[in-house]
């Protein structure tokens, strides 16, 4: 089998890698029918978090169950599944405040961008749709893997409610889909955040009631004019640097809500100003497998399309075009398919 390999900055092979095979009882293997490059693997990508030794990458996946362990009831070879990047188990403590990005068993799923994967925890982690889908809902119900879970939870964490005013720092993928989960939720003004034309658009066809091209404490000041001085009711961060950090801190109105779920790098509160800032902070590595079921009925009804963010589709093969198309910001986001 042949997947991709991270060798170091800017550096993606497409090469022989292990075949999958299920190692302990509760493993599934599933042919991947689409997969993807995250934003997040642009950080290793960029050499900004440093790998130690070639790593495959990947952990974002769909498809069709190939083979289970002994121990697996809950879904069967043949079926269509979707699972979050983190497996669980989904009964430990963590798993049923709905935390499974923080399962006491929790196993990072990172080498999706194969032809085939080994899942682990698969009773806890994968969610099988009614049927097998038609073609082409299968970008939507990829982005629910990580994506759209991501956006979705972000805007759970910044409490969106309906007729709320919701600001959306960050205009990936991850942002664009947190304006689908704002509007879907029912906010009644969604302020996007983006210099970018075709996400610009992108975010409008989402929600997006208000474009804000500004940034910093133009940013900040152009959101409080939009606002009547006040803010935002909810904030979502959806990139995980210390300036869109505080945009969305300093947005956000008295007692209103910053939801982050951009990966942190080289992030830091002042004390002072926290406490002063009077907004709460909930966010972390999202729970996807918490809102799969909504998510994957959601799609099923065509309710939300989520698919759309992947303007770029490409063969397995061509990975290495794919990581080039999304740091040079050609590509909102990349699908790949084996
Ligand atoms: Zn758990």
């Amino acid at each position: 089998m042949r997947g991709a390999v991270l060798y170091g900055p800017r550096d993606v092979r497409f090469e022989e890698r292990e075949t999958p095979k299920i190692i302990k009882p509760a493993d599934a293997i599933i042919k991947i029918s689409a997969t993807c490059v995250c934003g997040s693997d642009l950080w290793p990508y960029r050499g900004i978090q440093p790998i130690a030794q070639p790593t495959p990458m990947g952990h974002e996946y769909c498809g069709i169950v190939e083979e289970v362990g002994g121990a697996v009831t809950s879904i069967k070879r043949g079926q269509f599944v979707v699972g979050s990047f983190f497996a669980s188990d989904n009964t430990c403590p963590n798993c049923q405040i709905g935390y499974q990005s923080s399962c006491q068993h929790a196993e990072f799923v990172g080498t999706a961008q194969a032809p085939l994967l080994r899942v682990p925890l698969a009773n806890g982690t994968l969610v099988a749709t009614p049927e097998v889908p038609p073609g082409d809902m299968i970008p939507s119900l990829l982005s629910l893997s990580d994506v759209m879970g991501t956006g979705w939870f972000a805007a759970d964490a910044a409490n969106v409610k309906p007729g709320k005013i919701v600001l959306i720092v960050g205009d990936g993928a991850v942002g664009l889909l947190g304006v689908l989960s704002a509007k879907q939720m029912g906010a009644e003004r969604i302020i996007a955040m983006s210099r970018h034309e075709s996400r610009q658009k992108l975010a409008r066809e989402f929600g997006a009631t208000d474009i804000v091209t500004e940034r910093g404490d133009e940013g900040v000041e152009r959101i409080k004019e939009l606002t009547n001085g006040i803010g935002a009711d909810s904030a979502l961060e959806c990139v995980g640097t210390q300036e869109s950090m505080m945009q969305a801190i300093r947005s956000t109105r008295r007692g209103g809500y910053v939801g982050y779920v951009g990966v942190p790098h080289g992030v830091e509160f002042k004390g002072e100003e926290l406490f002063y800032a009077h907004v709460h902070l909930h966010g972390g590595p999202a729970p996807v497998r918490r809102f799969l079921p909504q998510l994957i009925d959601l799609v099923w009804k065509s309710k939300i399309n989520p698919g759309r963010v992947f303007d770029l589709t490409l063969s397995l093969d061509q990975v290495a075009e794919a990581y080039r198309a999304m740091d040079e910001r050609r590509a909102i986001k990349t699908l790949l398919r084996p």
